[in-house]
């Protein structure tokens, strides 16, 4: 069975940065890159607000230089996913696609999270295609300037980034499938005060409308049953995200939601050694920067975790 001072379990941002800093402290990371190799970044076209690309990079091609430079200090990159942990174990043991057991000394968990989508197949196609579907306004809502987009969602998320979209776009609509907002009130009020977001209740999108970009939505009423074409060149969806934590759950101590709890100003969970970075511990700033950011704590945290032990 192989052993390892530093296993590292995701390759989003915070995976990466994890892995550089691990790698450069002598730590001799191994890191299984998981289901989507990148994560999030993967699927957003222009990044626009990493610091460093003054004029901007591709989501790919940023991930791509990530992994370059976690590779440049050796950091040991595979394929595989972890399926199952036991961290009551000494050493923690980790399964990777089901079968292979490793264990490990420190862990570092960057497995991020996954935004959830309405599964229309019209919002799949023209969200791989990259033409104007997003989960993330403050990735992408700089590109419609002065345009009409819609936003679909009705918690906080959907509140706060209407509301930033409504200071770049023309007209925001927001499209609620209850009679009422899940968002505190606080947030309800923001959205409703604004005179460029148009709130339209009891409202599920049927079709994303466009070939090769979006070109409208078709919206229908929960109540009346009535149709109503929006021509909007945005469709951002903010339905909530799912962190990608279930395996952890019988060990690592997480909100309702399954985001991993981590001490406050560090990376530390409940368990000695384990430590959480990126989307899996953040509901709240979910940015790559954060991410970067936490995954060099997660590395420094594991130095010292390592370096108390001998
Ligand atoms: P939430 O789970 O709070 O809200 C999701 C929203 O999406 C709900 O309104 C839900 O509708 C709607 N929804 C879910 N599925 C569908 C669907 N298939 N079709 C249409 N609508 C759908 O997620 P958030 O991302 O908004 O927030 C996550 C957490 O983060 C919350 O605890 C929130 O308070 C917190 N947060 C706090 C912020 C702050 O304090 N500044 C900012 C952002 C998030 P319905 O209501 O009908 O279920």
């Amino acid at each position: 069975m192989e052993h390892f001072k530093c296993l590292i379990i995701g390759s989003g941002p915070a995976g990466y940065t994890a892995a550089v800093y691990a790698a450069r402290a002598d730590l001799k990371p191994v890191m299984y890159e998981g289901l989507e190799p990148g994560g999030q970044l993967m699927i957003t076209t222009d990044v626009d607000n990493y610091p460093g690309f003054p004029v901007g990079i591709k989501g790919p091609e940023l991930m791509s230089q990530f992994k370059e430079q976690a590779l440049r200090f050796k950091t040991d990159i595979r394929l595989g996913r972890a399926t199952k942990v036991d961290f009551n174990a000494s050493p923690k043991k980790v399964w990777i696609d089901e079968e292979k057991e490793i264990t490990a000394d420190t862990i570092i968990i960057a497995t991020g999270a996954s935004a959830k989508w309405l599964g229309l197949e019209s919002e799949i196609r023209l969200r791989n295609l990259g033409g104007g579907v997003s989960a993330c306004a403050v990735c992408d809502g700089f590109f419609y300037r002065g345009q009409d987009v819609a936003i679909v969602g009705a918690g906080d998320t959907a509140c706060e980034e209407a509301h930033y979209l409504s200071k770049l776009c023309n007209k925001v609509y927001m499209i609620v499938r209850r009679d009422e907002f899940r968002a505190s009130k606080a947030m309800q009020h923001r959205v409703q005060n604004t005179s460029n977001i148009e709130i339209l209740y009891s409202s599920q999108p049927v079709e994303v409308l466009g070939n090769q970009v979006v070109e409208g939505a078709l919206i229908k009423n929960s109540v009346t049953g009535i149709m109503r074409e929006l021509k909007i060149t945005g469709f951002f969806v903010a339905i909530g995200h799912q962190p990608n934590t279930q395996i952890f759950k019988d060990f690592i101590t997480m909100d309702e939601q399954g985001y991993l709890l981590t001490q406050p100003g560090s990376s530390k969970t409940n368990i000695e050694g384990v430590f959480a970075c990126g989307d899996a511990q953040d509901k709240i700033y979910r940015q790559a920067i954060t991410a970067a950011g936490t995954g060099c704590m997660a590395a420094l945290d594991a130095e010292r975790y390592l370096a108390s032990k001998e």
